[in-house]
């Protein structure tokens, strides 16, 4: 058997593809893996090192689509574009020569579901596509749903609600939900603009994530990076309607258990040494992803809140930000904080003097925070964010909102106080720690994800 596997370069979704293809391949020893991806995200992900990869996967670069000596604009959606325009033909001329170099017909094709082109590449050669879906289902239904959606908006607007509803800043619009199996909850403005394109300002990528719906057509068994444990009823049964074969094998970039923290020999951070010298959940871990780009207004009024507070901080903060915080402000918190330009997170959060995360809610870090059965303080920016915020908050009921909505001295103390402090915050743990022991259960012998698991390895290594 020869699967090719089709990665979406942008965001974590590479990383968390190649994080369930060597699962697979160490599942099916027998089975070769292609792994196709542009060649800037494959250095990314293996980070200049491809030694620990099993030996049934070999990767492949695909063009980019950036033209030789391009000057990019400030908009980061430019490199997706371009990207975009190179498909499907990049990912075919690498499944060329993925096959000419093996020797070996491609048997299977796995998808990161965002390339919505990959059916029809599978359908030309006779096989079978598994596409994956890596954010959050509750989002993968918006696509499905996306008509819907728009008419409720294109609704809400002729209802009166007034026209700066399209700045999507609007109360009025914040407060708008629709009714969709298991979406009940969200409001319209959680929602990526992707899915509400401002008037008709459709993009190659608001068009590429538009054909994520017809997979409901043309799919059997569709993967998904979740626990069917953290669904609400009407969603999964709305999406087992669509998909015969909804494989729910758990967090795909996480070990669960997570595996026991590194002798500090390891710790080459500073971060875990650190936290050792902390007292048990105390710690708030602050970290807003990879990508985020935080207003300097707000970074100042968060440090602000984290000298007057005196509560033990790690932030995890990119050298280009950290110009924006408050002249001596690194001096004066010495003594109770540490920020650093990279932090061992999952080793941070499974770490017991963390007490609470402070999050841009970006995907991965929600499922380590639930993988860890920490408590989440919200600060979306942008994408899923706003979506996974709305889970963390009013559905799963793990994390609150930042006080505000945005970073302020006040506001900030205010939300740590509670997580850390208050009977309500007390709750919020233990709910944590419930959805962390359902998703432990899930992935124990036995368990849903790991029966998922096992049939997905069925299907590919007996089509
Ligand atoms: N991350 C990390 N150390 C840091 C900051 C981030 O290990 O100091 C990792 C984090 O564990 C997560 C990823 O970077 O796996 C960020 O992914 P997420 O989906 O949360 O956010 P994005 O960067 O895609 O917005």
């Amino acid at each position: 058997m020869h699967v090719a596997v089709f990665a979406f370069p942008f965001g974590c979704h590479a990383l968390s593809l190649i994080n369930l293809v060597q699962k697979l391949a160490r599942a099916a020893q027998e089975t070769q893996f292609s792994f196709l991806n542009t060649e800037e995200s494959n250095n990314s992900i293996f980070l200049a090192s491809r030694t620990n990869l099993p030996d049934n996967i070999k990767t492949y670069n695909v063009a980019d689509g950036v033209p030789l000596n391009h000057v990019f604009s400030a908009d980061p959606i430019e490199r997706v574009e371009l990207f975009i325009k190179e498909t499907p033909k990049n990912f075919k001329m690498a499944l060329d020569m993925a096959v000419a170099e093996t020797g070996q017909k491609i048997s299977c094709l796995i998808a990161d579901a965002f390339l919505s082109f990959s059916g029809s590449v599978a359908e030309d050669l006779s096989i079978p596509w598994i596409p994956v879906w890596i954010p959050v289902p509750h989002s993968l239904s918006t696509h499905i749903y996306t008509d819907m959606i728009r008419q409720h908006y294109a609704n809400s607007l002729s209802d009166g609600c007034s026209n700066s509803c399209r700045d999507g800043n609007d109360v009025e619009l914040e407060e708008k939900t629709f009714q969709i199996p298991g979406l009940s909850e969200l409001h319209i403005a959680d929602l990526p603009v992707e899915v509400l394109p401002r008037e008709a300002h459709e993009t190659p990528f608001s068009c590429l994530l538009g054909q994520i719906g017809n997979m409901v057509l043309k799919v059997d068994t569709l993967v998904v990076n979740f626990y069917q444990e953290l669904y609400p009823k009407p969603l999964l049964n709305d999406l087992k309607s669509k998909f015969s074969n909804l494989l729910n094998v758990g967090f795909i970039s996480l070990s669960m258990p997570p595996p026991s923290l590194p002798p500090s020999t390891e710790d080459t951070t500073g971060c875990l040494s650190w936290l050792d010298s902390q007292e048990s959940k105390t710690v708030a871990y602050i970290s807003f992803g990879t990508v985020a780009n935080i207003p300097q207004s707000e970074i100042e009024e968060l440090a602000e809140a984290l000298e007057v507070s005196r509560i033990p901080f790690l932030w995890s903060l990119r050298d280009n930000i950290k110009d924006c915080l408050p002249n001596g402000f690194l001096e004066r918190t010495r003594m109770h904080g540490k920020v650093v330009p990279w932090a061992p997170q999952t080793q941070v959060l499974a770490h017991s003097s963390t007490g609470v995360f402070m999050t841009h809610c970006g995907a991965n870090s929600v499922y380590e925070s639930i993988a860890n059965g920490v408590p989440m303080i919200c600060r979306p920016f942008f994408a899923d964010n706003k979506l996974n915020a709305r889970l963390i908050v009013d559905v799963w009921r793990i994390g609150e909102r930042i006080d505000g909505g945005v970073f302020t001295k006040t506001g900030v103390a205010k939300s740590l106080d509670l997580i850390l402090q208050h009977e309500q915050g007390r709750r919020i743990r233990s709910r944590v720690q419930a959805v962390k022991e359902l998703v432990l259960k899930a992935s124990a012998p036995g368990g849903h994800a790991t029966q998922a698991f096992k049939t997905l390895v069925e299907k590919i290594t007996l089509v």
